[in-house]
């Protein structure tokens, strides 16, 4: 299933998103270190699993920004946790 959230982007045109300032899903890049915007759109959204878990995937893992709703440092204590739940 991750895999086809990688490969098939199709989910992308329900993103809640588009078309918005991408300053308050980048913070830092733009004016504000506020990702309270930023959040507020992505808990309206209809994909925001499927957001999340492409910008989880290990193979292209979205670094910066705000994915399904997660800071970078949120994804990566997720990425971490998965990991730890691998090797358990
Ligand atoms: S979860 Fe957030 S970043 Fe992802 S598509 Fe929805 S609004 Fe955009």
């Amino acid at each position: 299933v991750k895999r086809d959230i990688v490969a098939d982007e199709s989910w992308m045109e329900y993103a809640n998103c588009l078309g918005l300032d991408p300053d308050w899903f980048f913070p830092g890049r733009g004016m504000t270190d506020d990702l309270r915007q930023a959040k507020a759109v992505c808990a309206a959204c209809s994909v925001r699993e499927q957001c999340l878990e492409y910008a989880l995937n290990p193979k292209r893992p979205m670094v910066y920004g705000v994915f399904g709703g997660t800071s970078e440092r949120e994804r990566r204590q997720i990425r971490a946790a998965r990991r730890r739940e691998q090797v358990a």
